[in-house]
């Protein structure tokens, strides 16, 4: 048994159809009108399946397939629909279509399976509307409190819990997710880098989900007068933060597995005439050891006092965040590959630089990933882009693996 690629074809261009910005990629904000039409052509896909459909904790779906045994833990597979603004057409739609595909396939097929199958799309995994990465995974795994939904707003202070009651995704089952009432998740999605596409390898097996440290820097020197001031009479925070910001990429390029970016830098007074007096910049360093990444940090944050010392500059480092490396399940990572394997499929065996809703379910239950590849590894832009045949081998080798958990 296999899936239909031009089911695939067909759910992923239907989704997409629900987009607010036409001709700018792929808008589909939590909660919008686009986001419940997408839901609404989803639901009616899952009423021919036949599977029985909850809003969930947070609004969050999930649609199960009824096993043999139904008070056997459920195996859950799925992803999300919210894009980032101008986003592309297949992060989080890769997840989604494949899962929708393996439900068709295993119903139509009357495949007897134990476990029930949940097919599952989390709310606002992108952060786009609410600046919250992960919110529906962390509301549905119980880590945000009720009362904090009213508290947790958008741009146009529209509150989460506002925004879900009018969309008409009211929750029916509020209960926290359970990791004992789930054998095992696996959630496929786009790579969102170059590594497979570089080693021409169409799938990728996710051990590892990385951790990631953010913190901000604030260097001060002194603002003063760009033409009076000699080159050695002056303390410019901007070029203390250039060599900063070099320093933290040599660094990181040590190890082979540690990343280190600044992506954002504020220079004051940012005049053209005036040497910079102050700076802020952000870093973001991430390794799937947790031990490495503590390591490369404090090797990044040791550099810093001499590079301003040299320079006459004073300096403050703030952590602004730190969220630990996930090992994902080495049995489902096992499933995964014997699944591929028995289709002739290469897989590579990687982690993730990025965050996924996998990473919360993880500290529940067993979880694994599949990863297809990005094209120029290009992501969260209009150019995201994803060959349908890499697609089909993911949903494949969902199908197999999903059947193997269940049975
Ligand atoms: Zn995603």
């Amino acid at each position: 048994m296999k899936v239909r690629a031009d089911r695939l074809e067909k759910d992923i261009e239907e989704i997409n159809r629900f987009n607010s910005t036409p001709d700018h990629g792929i808008s589909r904000s939590t909660f919008t009108e686009e986001y419940i039409g997408a839901i609404n052509y989803i639901l009616k896909e899952i009423e021919k399946i036949g599977a029985d459909v909850r809003i969930m904790r947070g609004g969050n779906l999930r649609a199960r397939l009824k096993g043999t045994d139904n008070n056997a833990p459920a195996v859950m597979i799925g992803s999300h629909i919210d894009t980032v603004f101008k986003g592309g057409m297949f992060d989080g739609i890769v997840g989604t279509v494949t899962s929708l595909e393996v439900l068709r396939a295993i119903s139509e097929n009357k495949i007897p399976h134990k476990n029930p199958i949940d097919f599952v799309i989390f709310v606002e995994e992108d952060g786009s509307r609410f600046l919250s990465v992960l919110l529906g995974s962390r509301i549905w795994a119980g880590k945000i409190k009720d009362e904090d939904l009213s508290k947790i707003l958008d741009k146009d202070e529209i509150s989460y819990f506002e925004a879900m009651t009018k969309s008409g995704l009211v929750p029916q089952d509020e209960s926290i997710l359970d990791g004992k009432k789930i054998k095992a998740m696996i959630e496929p999605h786009i790579e969102q880098s170059r590594v497979l596409e570089s080693r021409s390898i169409p799938i990728g097996i996710v051990e590892a989900i990385a951790g990631i440290k953010q913190l901000e820097v604030t260097i001060e020197g002194v603002s003063n007068h760009a033409g009076a001031t000699p080159m050695n009479l002056r303390n410019d925070a901007l070029c203390g933060a250039a060599e900063i910001i070099l320093n933290s990429e040599k660094l990181a390029s040590q190890n082979g597995t540690s990343v280190a970016t600044v992506g954002h830098v504020e220079v004051s007074p940012g005049k053209n005439n005036i040497i910079p007096g102050k700076v802020i910049l952000t870093l973001d360093i991430r390794d799937r050891d947790d031990v490495t990444l503590n390591e490369i940090t404090n090797r990044i944050i040791n550099s810093i006092g001499p590079t301003c010392n040299n320079r006459g500059l004073i300096y403050s480092i703030k952590q602004v965040s730190y969220t630990k490396p996930v090992l994902l399940s080495k049995r489902v990572v096992e499933v995964l590959e014997n699944s591929a394997k028995k289709q002739g499929i290469n897989t590579l065996k990687m982690v993730s630089g990025a965050v996924h809703d996998s990473s919360v379910v993880a500290e529940l239950t067993n979880v694994g990933m599949i990863f297809v590849p990005s094209k120029d590894g290009r992501s969260h832009c209009p150019e995201e882009y994803t060959d349908l045949k890499y697609i089909e081998m993911a949903a494949n080798i969902l199908l197999e693996s999903v059947l193997e958990l269940s049975k």
